[in-house]
């Protein structure tokens, strides 16, 4: 019987889709977060269910050579990176096999899945970063709480935009700003959030208000434009909602431009405030035109881009497209998308606000059928209505970009058990030093 509290010698055998350790003690299931594969650690239990426990590590008996000194003071305790335990190397080498694992496991065998393409630099590469301030502290949140961990330096953000937070958030409280409380739902100033187009160097700060009222806006703009002359937008974002979800529908724009441009590939991109755009720039434009490849688009084809943000895998293949169709549900992203296809003269392309469940199908009833799909869904993958017109339609081939291997094991499951085969899953790190992964997959009709 093995009880909470006790200590326990394991050999660490592999990792969990956390990149946690896994280990068994007589057959017991238990996870060590931190743990290594082949390392054998003591451990204290902390909690245990009925099928699996979790552990705590106390020592490492046995280091493994993978092993690597965080860079970041605060990992462990802050809920952003769960790999810096892990060497570069390692941490592709978990990924690969945890995509081929979570596809075996839904299909019931192993498709070809290629070694994952890993970034030069896997560092200082996000373009987007989303503070909560909590009293007189900004951070990100622990791992599964809303404890707040701050931090001088986030290694994973852009190094321009993690400073200029934090300066901003000096400044706001230095003009009396208070922090929003999320259990009395009173206070002013919850997120900040910043973008920097990496390739065009625009960059934007967003101060998060609980209501429209935000004391000494004024002040506070002239001081943090005199700290940063080239900052290209200021924008209020007002959002008075006692929920989880960072950005409200208002925005007001303080200083400058209502949104930054960035280029990609030969492409300039138009971002607003509220628009999904990918954090990795470097590596969307390798997952762009790994989708590319996989199309291998020969002019005459009518493609459906759905799930498509601010239009940017629509204008990436439109030239070796006869037509291409955008789906989007969030229309000030549809409305940027349009822009982008005009500032890039791009003209046979058409964007829809809508669901993709919905738009689909109803065009697929008005007669317009695609030849190729690109998917490219939010963490919870595709609706099955949307799955099921795309078989209907009998489209050549479906490229399925996903963020979550959960969610494309389970649509894959269902594409290839009607009419579709999978060619080849290609995954690429967009998100270093996190657990999670990204997968361009190529289906074909048989
Ligand atoms: N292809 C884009 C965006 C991918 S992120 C890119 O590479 O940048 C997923 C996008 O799906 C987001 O823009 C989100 O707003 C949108 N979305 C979420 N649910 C949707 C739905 N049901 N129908 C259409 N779009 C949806």
């Amino acid at each position: 019987m093995i009880e909470k509290n006790q200590d326990f010698e394991v050999n660490i055998m592999d990792l969990g889709y956390e990149g946690e350790g896994v280990t068994k003690i007589n057959g017991y299931t238990t996870f060590v977060k931190g743990a290594l594969k082949d390392e054998k650690v003591k451990v204290k239990m902390v909690k245990v269910n009925k099928d699996y426990g979790f552990a705590k590590l106390l020592e490492i008996i046995k280091k493994s050579k993978n092993r690597e000194e965080p860079v970041c003071e605060k990992y462990g305790r802050c809920g952003g990176c769960s790999l810096q335990h892990m060497s570069y190397e390692a941490q592709l080498d978990y990924k690969t096999e945890m995509v081929k694992n979570t596809l075996k496991k839904s299909l019931g065998y192993e498709p070809l899945v290629n070694d994952i393409i890993g970034m030069g630099i896997p560092y200082h590469y996000r373009n987007k970063a989303q503070y909560p301030v909590v009293g007189e502290k900004i951070g990100f949140y622990a791992d599964r709480s809303h404890e707040l961990i701050e931090n001088k330096e986030c290694y994973i953000q852009n190094q321009l935009t993690d400073k200029l937070a934090k300066d901003a958030f000096q400044i706001a409280k230095k003009y009396s700003v208070t922090s929003y409380d999320e259990k009395t739902n009173k206070g002013i100033l919850r997120h900040i959030v910043t973008r920097i187009g990496l390739n065009s160097g625009e960059f934007m700060i967003m101060f998060v208000t609980n209501g429209e009222e935000f004391k000494s806006k004024e002040k506070i703009v002239r001081e943090l434009t005199m700290m940063y002359p080239d900052i290209t937008s200021i924008i209020q974002n007002v959002n008075t909602q006692n929920t989880n979800v960072i950005l409200g529908e208002k925005c007001i724009t303080l200083y400058g431009e209502d949104c930054i441009v960035d280029k990609l590939g030969d492409y300039k991109f138009k971002i607003s405030p509220l628009s999904f755009y990918q954090v990795n720039p470097v590596q969307t434009e390798v997952l762009y035109n790994v989708a590319k490849e996989y199309a291998a688009l020969d002019g005459n084809e009518t493609v459906f881009d759905l799930y498509s943000g601010i239009g940017t895998i629509s204008i990436f293949i439109a030239e070796n497209a006869k037509r291409v169709y955008g789906v989007e549900v969030v229309e000030p992203a549809v409305e940027d998308a349009k822009e982008n296809a005009a500032m890039n003269e791009i003209r046979n392309v058409e964007f829809i606000a809508g669901e993709a469940e919905k738009v689909v199908p109803q065009m697929y009833q008005d007669g317009i059928k695609a030849d190729v799909v690109f998917v490219d869904p939010p963490r919870k993958g595709c609706d099955e209505k949307l799955l099921q017109t795309i078989i209907d339609m009998k489209a050549k081939k479906v490229i399925y970009i996903s963020c979550n291997p959960a969610t494309l094991a389970r649509d894959l499951k269902v594409l290839t058990e009607n009419h579709y085969e999978i060619q080849v899953v290609q995954p690429v790190d967009m998100f270093p030093q996190t657990k999670h992964v990204e997968d361009v997959c190529l289906l074909t009709l048989k």
